[in-house]
Protein backbone atom coordinates (compact mmCIF):
# COMPACT_ATOMS: atom_id res chain seq x y z
CA UNK A 1 0.00 0.00 0.00
CA UNK A 2 2.87 2.91 1.14
CA UNK A 3 4.73 1.61 -1.92
CA UNK A 4 2.33 2.08 -4.50
CA UNK A 5 1.32 5.54 -2.67
CA UNK A 6 5.13 6.09 -3.09
CA UNK A 7 4.98 5.13 -6.64
CA UNK A 8 1.74 6.91 -7.18
CA UNK A 9 3.30 10.18 -5.74
CA UNK A 10 6.61 10.01 -7.53
CA UNK A 11 4.92 9.46 -11.13
CA UNK A 12 3.21 12.70 -9.93
CA UNK A 13 5.71 14.49 -9.32
CA UNK A 14 7.84 13.25 -12.40
CA UNK A 15 5.01 14.79 -14.65
CA UNK A 16 4.47 17.95 -12.17
CA UNK A 17 8.05 18.03 -12.73
CA UNK A 18 8.15 17.77 -16.97
CA UNK A 19 5.03 20.20 -16.88
CA UNK A 20 7.26 22.73 -15.31
CA UNK A 21 10.42 22.27 -17.45
CA UNK A 22 8.03 22.51 -20.45
CA UNK A 23 6.83 25.35 -19.48
CA UNK A 24 10.55 26.99 -18.78
CA UNK A 25 11.93 25.81 -22.63
CA UNK A 26 8.30 27.64 -23.86
CA UNK A 27 9.34 30.56 -21.84
CA UNK A 28 12.87 30.61 -23.85
CA UNK A 29 11.41 30.70 -27.19
CA UNK A 30 14.71 29.05 -28.64
CA UNK A 31 13.30 25.84 -30.10
CA UNK A 32 13.80 25.77 -33.88
CA UNK A 33 15.81 29.32 -34.07
CA UNK A 34 18.54 29.89 -36.62
CA UNK A 35 22.04 28.19 -37.05
CA UNK A 36 24.45 29.66 -34.87
CA UNK A 37 28.16 29.96 -35.60
CA UNK A 38 29.05 30.07 -31.42
CA UNK A 39 26.84 26.39 -30.70
CA UNK A 40 29.43 25.52 -33.82
CA UNK A 41 32.29 26.03 -32.31
CA UNK A 42 31.21 24.30 -28.78
CA UNK A 43 30.38 20.87 -30.42
CA UNK A 44 33.33 21.26 -32.68
CA UNK A 45 35.33 21.97 -29.45
CA UNK A 46 33.67 18.83 -27.38
CA UNK A 47 34.65 16.37 -30.43
CA UNK A 48 38.13 17.45 -30.54
CA UNK A 49 38.23 17.53 -26.37
CA UNK A 50 37.33 14.20 -25.91
CA UNK A 51 38.24 13.00 -29.78
CA UNK A 52 34.77 11.53 -30.57
CA UNK A 53 32.81 10.94 -33.80
CA UNK A 54 29.41 13.65 -32.74
CA UNK A 55 28.65 16.41 -30.81
CA UNK A 56 25.54 17.55 -29.79
CA UNK A 57 23.46 20.76 -28.15
CA UNK A 58 19.84 20.05 -28.08
CA UNK A 59 17.07 21.27 -26.73
CA UNK A 60 14.19 18.65 -25.78
CA UNK A 61 10.43 19.25 -26.12
CA UNK A 62 7.75 16.70 -25.30
CA UNK A 63 8.59 14.82 -28.16
CA UNK A 64 11.78 14.86 -30.00
CA UNK A 65 15.52 16.08 -29.25
CA UNK A 66 16.26 18.81 -31.50
CA UNK A 67 19.90 19.71 -32.61
CA UNK A 68 20.51 23.54 -31.70
CA UNK A 69 24.22 22.28 -32.83
CA UNK A 70 25.20 19.09 -34.52
CA UNK A 71 28.72 17.55 -35.52
CA UNK A 72 29.11 14.76 -36.46
CA UNK A 73 25.86 13.68 -37.60
CA UNK A 74 23.19 14.46 -40.23
CA UNK A 75 19.80 14.93 -39.26
CA UNK A 76 18.61 18.35 -37.17
CA UNK A 77 16.03 15.95 -34.97
CA UNK A 78 15.12 12.51 -33.42
CA UNK A 79 12.39 11.24 -31.82
CA UNK A 80 12.75 11.57 -27.45
CA UNK A 81 11.81 8.08 -26.31
CA UNK A 82 14.60 6.33 -28.80
CA UNK A 83 17.91 9.10 -27.17
CA UNK A 84 19.87 8.35 -24.63
CA UNK A 85 19.57 12.23 -23.73
CA UNK A 86 16.38 11.45 -22.66
CA UNK A 87 18.14 10.12 -19.99
CA UNK A 88 19.93 13.26 -18.50
CA UNK A 89 16.42 15.00 -19.04
CA UNK A 90 14.21 12.09 -17.00
CA UNK A 91 16.85 12.17 -13.72
CA UNK A 92 18.23 15.76 -13.98
CA UNK A 93 21.73 14.70 -14.09
CA UNK A 94 25.46 13.49 -16.22
CA UNK A 95 24.84 10.12 -17.94
CA UNK A 96 27.40 7.72 -19.01
CA UNK A 97 27.54 4.99 -20.78
CA UNK A 98 31.18 3.81 -21.71
CA UNK A 99 29.76 0.73 -23.66
CA UNK A 100 26.02 0.18 -25.05
CA UNK A 101 26.97 -3.64 -25.91
CA UNK A 102 28.59 -4.04 -21.68
CA UNK A 103 26.31 -2.10 -20.17
CA UNK A 104 23.55 -4.66 -18.45
CA UNK A 105 20.79 -1.73 -18.89
CA UNK A 106 21.45 -1.35 -23.11
CA UNK A 107 22.97 -5.08 -23.56
CA UNK A 108 19.67 -6.18 -24.21
CA UNK A 109 18.80 -3.54 -26.64
CA UNK A 110 22.09 -4.27 -28.05
CA UNK A 111 21.64 -1.32 -30.41
CA UNK A 112 19.43 1.36 -28.58
CA UNK A 113 17.12 2.28 -30.64
CA UNK A 114 17.56 5.74 -33.22
CA UNK A 115 21.19 5.42 -32.67
CA UNK A 116 22.16 2.52 -34.01
CA UNK A 117 25.93 2.76 -34.36
CA UNK A 118 26.73 4.61 -31.15
CA UNK A 119 28.37 2.29 -28.45
CA UNK A 120 29.29 5.16 -26.44
CA UNK A 121 26.92 8.33 -24.97
CA UNK A 122 28.24 10.84 -22.36
CA UNK A 123 25.73 13.77 -22.01
CA UNK A 124 24.74 15.74 -19.24
CA UNK A 125 22.11 18.58 -18.88
CA UNK A 126 22.08 21.92 -20.17
CA UNK A 127 19.93 24.04 -17.82
CA UNK A 128 18.83 27.23 -17.47
CA UNK A 129 19.55 29.55 -14.48
CA UNK A 130 16.52 29.24 -12.94
CA UNK A 131 17.05 25.20 -12.23
CA UNK A 132 15.16 23.72 -15.36
CA UNK A 133 17.14 21.32 -17.56
CA UNK A 134 15.45 21.92 -20.99
CA UNK A 135 18.50 20.05 -22.92
CA UNK A 136 21.32 18.26 -23.01
CA UNK A 137 25.43 18.66 -24.54
CA UNK A 138 26.76 15.16 -25.04
CA UNK A 139 29.40 13.35 -26.34
CA UNK A 140 29.02 9.90 -28.44
CA UNK A 141 31.66 7.95 -30.37
CA UNK A 142 31.01 4.57 -32.52
CA UNK A 143 33.62 2.80 -30.74
CA UNK A 144 33.57 1.62 -27.21
CA UNK A 145 35.71 4.28 -24.20
CA UNK A 146 36.08 5.53 -20.75
CA UNK A 147 34.55 8.91 -19.44
CA UNK A 148 36.01 9.84 -15.76
CA UNK A 149 34.52 12.39 -13.94
CA UNK A 150 36.95 15.00 -14.60
CA UNK A 151 35.69 14.57 -18.50
CA UNK A 152 32.23 14.97 -17.25
CA UNK A 153 32.89 18.26 -15.14
CA UNK A 154 35.03 19.54 -18.15
CA UNK A 155 31.52 19.13 -20.45
CA UNK A 156 29.23 20.07 -17.64
CA UNK A 157 31.47 23.66 -18.09
CA UNK A 158 31.12 23.49 -22.00
CA UNK A 159 27.19 22.94 -21.56
CA UNK A 160 27.34 25.87 -19.07
CA UNK A 161 28.73 28.39 -21.27
CA UNK A 162 26.40 26.81 -23.86
CA UNK A 163 23.55 27.88 -21.71
CA UNK A 164 25.26 31.10 -21.06
CA UNK A 165 25.01 31.86 -24.76
CA UNK A 166 21.48 30.68 -25.29
CA UNK A 167 20.62 33.25 -21.75
CA UNK A 168 22.57 35.84 -23.86
CA UNK A 169 21.15 36.28 -26.84
CA UNK A 170 17.51 36.35 -25.74
CA UNK A 171 18.81 40.21 -25.68
CA UNK A 172 19.90 40.58 -29.08
CA UNK A 173 17.09 42.31 -31.26
CA UNK A 174 18.74 41.67 -35.06
CA UNK A 175 19.73 38.22 -36.35
CA UNK A 176 23.58 38.27 -37.57
CA UNK A 177 23.17 36.94 -40.99
CA UNK A 178 20.21 38.37 -42.61
CA UNK A 179 20.22 41.74 -39.95
CA UNK A 180 15.93 40.68 -39.34
CA UNK A 181 15.01 40.97 -36.25
CA UNK A 182 15.30 38.21 -33.81
CA UNK A 183 11.83 36.07 -32.98
CA UNK A 184 11.83 37.75 -29.61
CA UNK A 185 12.31 41.21 -31.04
CA UNK A 186 9.84 40.81 -34.00
CA UNK A 187 6.74 39.51 -31.27
CA UNK A 188 8.00 42.98 -29.65
CA UNK A 189 7.73 45.06 -32.02
CA UNK A 190 4.62 43.46 -32.86
CA UNK A 191 2.80 43.79 -29.55
CA UNK A 192 3.33 47.00 -30.12
CA UNK A 193 1.83 47.57 -32.87
CA UNK A 194 -0.67 45.29 -32.64
CA UNK A 195 -1.84 47.85 -29.51
CA UNK A 196 -1.90 50.89 -32.03
CA UNK A 197 -3.59 49.25 -34.38
CA UNK A 198 -6.54 48.25 -32.36
CA UNK A 199 -6.37 51.95 -30.50
CA UNK A 200 -6.78 53.32 -34.04
CA UNK A 201 -9.27 50.73 -35.16
CA UNK A 202 -6.58 50.00 -38.31
CA UNK A 203 -5.74 46.97 -39.75
CA UNK A 204 -2.80 44.58 -39.58
CA UNK A 205 -1.61 41.63 -41.32
CA UNK A 206 0.91 39.01 -40.84
CA UNK A 207 3.01 36.86 -43.56
CA UNK A 208 5.42 33.93 -42.53
CA UNK A 209 7.11 32.63 -45.42
CA UNK A 210 9.40 29.63 -45.15
CA UNK A 211 11.98 28.67 -48.16
CA UNK A 212 11.56 25.62 -50.10
CA UNK A 213 13.62 22.82 -50.38
CA UNK A 214 16.24 25.10 -48.62
CA UNK A 215 17.83 21.47 -47.06
CA UNK A 216 18.81 20.68 -50.71
CA UNK A 217 20.64 23.47 -51.27
CA UNK A 218 22.64 23.34 -48.45
CA UNK A 219 23.19 19.47 -48.72
CA UNK A 220 23.95 20.35 -52.67
CA UNK A 221 25.98 23.55 -52.35
CA UNK A 222 27.38 23.90 -48.96
CA UNK A 223 26.30 26.08 -45.61
CA UNK A 224 27.96 28.92 -46.84
CA UNK A 225 25.79 29.19 -50.23
CA UNK A 226 22.83 28.78 -47.77
CA UNK A 227 23.63 31.39 -45.70
CA UNK A 228 24.15 33.41 -49.13
CA UNK A 229 20.74 32.95 -50.12
CA UNK A 230 19.58 33.72 -46.77
CA UNK A 231 20.92 36.24 -46.89
CA UNK A 232 19.40 37.47 -50.42
CA UNK A 233 15.95 35.91 -49.99
CA UNK A 234 15.95 38.67 -46.47
CA UNK A 235 17.38 41.66 -48.78
CA UNK A 236 14.73 41.06 -51.29
CA UNK A 237 12.08 40.83 -48.67
CA UNK A 238 13.12 44.13 -47.10
CA UNK A 239 13.61 45.54 -50.94
CA UNK A 240 9.80 44.58 -52.01
CA UNK A 241 8.36 46.12 -48.26
CA UNK A 242 7.76 49.52 -46.85
CA UNK A 243 9.45 50.86 -44.09
CA UNK A 244 6.86 50.46 -41.63
CA UNK A 245 6.28 47.12 -42.34
CA UNK A 246 8.58 44.75 -39.66
CA UNK A 247 10.43 41.59 -40.59
CA UNK A 248 12.09 39.08 -38.62
CA UNK A 249 13.42 35.90 -38.91
CA UNK A 250 11.53 32.84 -37.04
CA UNK A 251 13.94 29.99 -37.47
CA UNK A 252 16.23 28.82 -39.63
CA UNK A 253 14.79 29.94 -43.03
CA UNK A 254 11.51 30.67 -41.87
CA UNK A 255 10.79 34.63 -41.99
CA UNK A 256 8.43 36.85 -40.43
CA UNK A 257 6.79 40.32 -42.12
CA UNK A 258 3.88 42.38 -39.52
CA UNK A 259 2.12 44.90 -41.80
CA UNK A 260 0.66 47.81 -40.05
CA UNK A 261 -2.38 48.80 -42.12
CA UNK A 262 -3.27 46.26 -44.57
CA UNK A 263 -6.30 43.83 -43.86
CA UNK A 264 -6.48 40.01 -44.99
CA UNK A 265 -6.79 41.10 -48.98
CA UNK A 266 -4.09 43.21 -48.82
CA UNK A 267 -1.64 41.41 -47.04
CA UNK A 268 -2.62 37.90 -49.98
CA UNK A 269 -1.64 40.64 -52.61
CA UNK A 270 1.30 41.56 -50.74
CA UNK A 271 2.34 37.85 -50.45
CA UNK A 272 1.86 37.44 -53.90
CA UNK A 273 4.58 40.40 -54.56
CA UNK A 274 7.49 39.19 -52.27
CA UNK A 275 6.65 35.28 -53.62
CA UNK A 276 7.47 36.58 -56.92
CA UNK A 277 10.30 38.72 -56.20
CA UNK A 278 12.00 35.78 -54.01
CA UNK A 279 11.18 33.14 -57.30
CA UNK A 280 12.44 35.71 -59.77
CA UNK A 281 15.62 36.45 -58.08
CA UNK A 282 18.89 35.11 -59.33
CA UNK A 283 21.96 34.57 -56.28
CA UNK A 284 24.89 34.63 -57.85
CA UNK A 285 28.43 33.32 -56.24
CA UNK A 286 30.99 30.44 -56.88
CA UNK A 287 28.41 27.94 -56.98
CA UNK A 288 26.98 29.29 -59.81
CA UNK A 289 23.70 31.16 -60.20
CA UNK A 290 20.91 29.71 -57.49
CA UNK A 291 17.16 30.19 -57.07
CA UNK A 292 14.91 29.42 -54.64
CA UNK A 293 10.83 29.42 -53.64
CA UNK A 294 9.30 30.33 -50.75
CA UNK A 295 5.76 29.16 -49.05
CA UNK A 296 4.12 31.95 -47.80
CA UNK A 297 1.00 32.12 -44.73
CA UNK A 298 -0.96 35.07 -44.38
CA UNK A 299 -3.43 36.17 -41.60
CA UNK A 300 -4.74 39.19 -40.23
CA UNK A 301 -5.98 40.92 -37.28
CA UNK A 302 -10.15 40.64 -36.46
CA UNK A 303 -12.14 40.51 -33.17
CA UNK A 304 -11.50 37.42 -32.36
CA UNK A 305 -7.54 37.97 -33.43
CA UNK A 306 -5.52 40.15 -31.29
CA UNK A 307 -2.08 38.85 -30.61
CA UNK A 308 1.11 38.12 -32.30
CA UNK A 309 0.91 34.46 -31.10
CA UNK A 310 -2.66 33.88 -32.35
CA UNK A 311 -1.25 35.55 -35.77
CA UNK A 312 1.64 33.55 -36.39
CA UNK A 313 -0.30 30.48 -35.49
CA UNK A 314 -2.77 31.34 -38.39
CA UNK A 315 -0.09 32.37 -40.39
CA UNK A 316 1.99 29.76 -39.82
CA UNK A 317 -0.87 26.60 -40.26
CA UNK A 318 -2.00 28.71 -43.90
CA UNK A 319 1.96 28.49 -44.72
CA UNK A 320 1.94 24.85 -44.21
CA UNK A 321 -0.86 24.33 -46.29
CA UNK A 322 1.10 26.33 -49.41
CA UNK A 323 3.54 23.72 -48.37
CA UNK A 324 1.06 20.96 -48.35
CA UNK A 325 -0.57 21.72 -51.68
CA UNK A 326 2.83 22.20 -53.27
CA UNK A 327 5.17 24.98 -52.52
CA UNK A 328 6.17 28.52 -54.29
CA UNK A 329 2.40 30.36 -53.50
CA UNK A 330 0.59 31.81 -50.98
CA UNK A 331 -2.33 31.01 -48.78
CA UNK A 332 -4.21 32.62 -46.40
CA UNK A 333 -5.65 31.69 -43.28
CA UNK A 334 -9.48 32.83 -43.99
CA UNK A 335 -9.25 30.82 -46.93
CA UNK A 336 -8.33 26.95 -44.83
CA UNK A 337 -9.79 28.32 -41.64
CA UNK A 338 -13.39 26.58 -40.55
CA UNK A 339 -15.33 29.31 -39.39
CA UNK A 340 -15.49 27.82 -35.28
CA UNK A 341 -11.70 28.05 -35.40
CA UNK A 342 -10.88 31.45 -34.60
CA UNK A 343 -10.23 32.19 -30.85
CA UNK A 344 -7.34 33.32 -29.19
CA UNK A 345 -4.24 30.52 -28.57
CA UNK A 346 -1.37 30.84 -25.86
CA UNK A 347 1.77 29.90 -26.59
CA UNK A 348 2.61 27.09 -24.56
CA UNK A 349 4.30 23.81 -24.69
CA UNK A 350 2.62 20.73 -23.20
CA UNK A 351 2.74 16.89 -23.87
CA UNK A 352 0.50 15.52 -25.25
CA UNK A 353 -0.43 12.04 -27.42
CA UNK A 354 -2.45 11.98 -30.56
CA UNK A 355 -5.09 8.89 -30.40
CA UNK A 356 -6.34 7.37 -33.74
CA UNK A 357 -7.58 3.86 -35.07
CA UNK A 358 -10.17 3.16 -32.25
CA UNK A 359 -7.51 4.38 -29.65
CA UNK A 360 -5.19 1.45 -30.65
CA UNK A 361 -2.38 4.01 -32.02
CA UNK A 362 -0.71 6.65 -30.14
CA UNK A 363 1.19 9.37 -31.36
CA UNK A 364 3.77 11.63 -28.86
CA UNK A 365 2.95 15.29 -29.61
CA UNK A 366 4.24 18.77 -27.92
CA UNK A 367 1.02 21.29 -27.93
CA UNK A 368 2.44 24.33 -29.24
CA UNK A 369 -0.60 26.48 -28.84
CA UNK A 370 -4.02 25.91 -27.46
CA UNK A 371 -7.29 27.85 -27.52
CA UNK A 372 -10.54 26.76 -26.30
CA UNK A 373 -11.30 25.55 -30.39
CA UNK A 374 -7.99 25.24 -31.59
CA UNK A 375 -4.58 23.87 -31.58
CA UNK A 376 -0.96 23.73 -33.20
CA UNK A 377 0.71 20.48 -32.31
CA UNK A 378 3.73 19.30 -33.24
CA UNK A 379 5.05 15.50 -34.43
CA UNK A 380 7.94 13.72 -35.28
CA UNK A 381 6.15 12.92 -38.96
CA UNK A 382 2.47 13.58 -39.61
CA UNK A 383 2.88 11.03 -42.10
CA UNK A 384 -0.16 8.56 -41.10
CA UNK A 385 -2.08 10.42 -39.05
CA UNK A 386 -5.81 10.46 -40.37
CA UNK A 387 -7.93 13.99 -40.82
CA UNK A 388 -9.67 13.18 -37.77
CA UNK A 389 -8.27 11.67 -34.01
CA UNK A 390 -8.60 12.46 -30.47
CA UNK A 391 -5.81 14.97 -28.75
CA UNK A 392 -5.20 13.82 -24.74
CA UNK A 393 -3.06 16.15 -22.03
CA UNK A 394 -2.07 12.82 -19.64
CA UNK A 395 -1.90 14.29 -16.83
CA UNK A 396 -5.27 17.02 -17.09
CA UNK A 397 -7.97 14.78 -17.95
CA UNK A 398 -7.99 16.56 -21.05
CA UNK A 399 -9.58 14.97 -24.12
CA UNK A 400 -10.89 16.73 -27.67
CA UNK A 401 -11.89 15.76 -30.82
CA UNK A 402 -9.98 17.05 -33.50
CA UNK A 403 -10.54 18.20 -36.97
CA UNK A 404 -7.18 18.56 -38.97
CA UNK A 405 -6.76 22.17 -41.02
CA UNK A 406 -3.34 21.88 -42.30
CA UNK A 407 -0.19 19.93 -41.41
CA UNK A 408 2.68 19.81 -43.04
CA UNK A 409 6.06 17.29 -42.39
CA UNK A 410 6.24 18.24 -38.32
CA UNK A 411 3.20 20.36 -37.89
CA UNK A 412 -0.57 20.05 -37.27
CA UNK A 413 -2.84 22.66 -37.04
CA UNK A 414 -6.36 21.47 -35.48
CA UNK A 415 -9.80 22.41 -34.86
CA UNK A 416 -11.73 20.56 -31.45
CA UNK A 417 -15.55 19.01 -32.92
P1 LIG B 1 10.47 22.56 -46.96
O1 LIG B 1 10.27 22.94 -48.38
O2 LIG B 1 9.50 21.53 -46.51
O3 LIG B 1 10.49 23.76 -46.06
O4 LIG B 1 11.90 21.85 -46.87
P2 LIG B 1 13.26 22.45 -46.32
O5 LIG B 1 14.38 21.64 -46.88
O6 LIG B 1 13.34 23.92 -46.57
O7 LIG B 1 13.09 22.28 -44.76
P3 LIG B 1 13.97 21.58 -43.65
O8 LIG B 1 13.35 22.04 -42.36
O9 LIG B 1 14.08 20.11 -43.89
O10 LIG B 1 15.41 22.17 -43.79
C1 LIG B 1 15.79 23.42 -43.34
C2 LIG B 1 17.30 23.47 -43.31
O11 LIG B 1 17.77 24.77 -42.98
C3 LIG B 1 17.92 22.55 -42.29
C4 LIG B 1 18.94 23.39 -41.56
O12 LIG B 1 20.17 22.75 -41.44
C5 LIG B 1 19.07 24.62 -42.41
N1 LIG B 1 19.44 25.84 -41.72
C6 LIG B 1 18.89 26.35 -40.60
N2 LIG B 1 19.51 27.52 -40.25
C7 LIG B 1 20.46 27.74 -41.18
C8 LIG B 1 21.45 28.76 -41.38
O13 LIG B 1 21.55 29.75 -40.62
N3 LIG B 1 22.28 28.63 -42.45
C9 LIG B 1 22.19 27.59 -43.31
N4 LIG B 1 23.03 27.54 -44.35
N5 LIG B 1 21.30 26.60 -43.14
C10 LIG B 1 20.43 26.67 -42.11
MG1 LIG C 1 11.88 25.21 -45.71
MG1 LIG D 1 11.41 25.61 -42.08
Amino acid sequence: MVAADAVGRSSEDAMARETDRLAALGRLDFLDTPRDEGFERIVRLIKKVFSVDIALISLIDAHRQWYKACSGMSGDQAPRKETFCNYVIEFEEPFVVQDVLKDSRFSKHPSAPGEDAIRFYAGVPLRTSSGHVVGTVCANDHKPREFGSEDVAILQELADVAMDRIELMQSAATDGLTEALTRRAFKQAADRLISLALRQQKGLACIVLDIDHFKTVNDTHGHAAGDEVLRSVAAVCKATLRTGDVFGRLGGEEFAILLPNVDQQGAVAIAEKVRTAISSQQICGSYGVLSVTASLGSSALSSATKDIETLLVQADAAMYEAKHSGRNRCVSWSSIAPEHATGARKHMLRAGSILFNDRRSMIDCTIQSLGVDSASLSVCNTTGIPAEFVLRIKDEGFEKKCQMIAQDRHNLEVAFR
